[in-house]
């Protein structure tokens, strides 16, 4: 099996190292992932500027190239530039929590979802631990076990997976649940602080609030000790809306 494996926070991450690591036990792992930090992309890719391709020793003899675009970017570029057409996308181990409506600000999910417009199956993963020191030894292992029960059961290619993983030592995890994203939103705090010309600028310091308390949700299963497995769709169509306007009066 060919596994290509991204990221979002730059192919120097810890986290990526970690999966890259489980990875190789599946396959043979060839990483593109940004030559930066790139949390918080979303699904943007670039235009009108130039998209460089280095290659890296950072995974030694591992095939590895550092991108200058966004994650989607990676993903594009390895497929259309490098010709590679893996068997399975992972994304991660992102060095933070991607829940609920974290998906639309995501790179780290931004790539698994590039991945499935491309007909690759793919999985994002995050920690919730947003340290660059975070310990990834629990999550190694549950991304295994999440990789054997996809390998076993797994998803159509255009319905990529959005997985967290708690913070938590190995033996206090309840287990593997599936998911729905709970309904919450971000409540946008900004600090404002000055810059050395007595400029004001802002630092976001959002925090998350649910909505939702229903046990069948992401944030549920994550607050109990779960690995929440969230199957995401890409078709963003309000379906039961359209016959709202049925027929159109004009
Ligand atoms: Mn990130």
């Amino acid at each position: 099996m060919r596994i290509l494996v991204c990221n979002d926070d730059g192919i120097t991450a810890p986290g990526l190292k970690a999966l890259v690591e489980v990875a190789q036990e599946f396959g043979e792992v060839v990483v593109v992932a940004p030559d930066r930090p790139q949390s918080g992309m979303g699904h943007a890719i670039s235009i009108g500027v130039p998209l460089r391709l280095y290659p890296s020793r950072e995974f030694g003899s591992l095939p590895a190239w550092a991108c200058s675009g966004t994650p989607a970017d990676c993903v594009k570029l390895a497929t259309g530039v490098l010709g590679e057409k893996p068997d399975l996308l992972l994304s991660g181990i992102n060095h933070g929590a991607n829940f609920s409506i974290s998906v639309f600000y995501s790179g780290t999910l931004s790539a698994a979802i590039e991945g499935a417009f491309e007909g690759i199956p793919s999985i994002g993963f995050s920690l919730l631990d947003y340290s660059m020191e975070a310990d990834f030894t629990a999550a190694r292992a549950l991304v295994r076990e999440v990789l054997l029960l996809y390998l076993s059961h797994p998803f159509p290619p255009h319905v990529p997976l959005n997985v967290n993983i708690p913070n938590l030592p190995l033996s206090e995890i309840r287990g593997i649940r599936l998911t729905r994203q709970a309904k919450g939103r971000f409540v946008e705090q900004f600090e404002k602080r000055m810059d050395p010309y007595g400029q004001p600028y802002y630092w976001l310091v959002g925090r998350f609030e649910s909505q939702d308390t229903e046990p069948d949700t992401d944030v549920w299963a994550l607050e109990k000790g779960f690995v929440s497995v969230c199957p995401l769709l890409i078709d963003l169509t309000a379906y039961s809306y359209l016959q709202h306007w049925q027929p159109i009066p004009r």
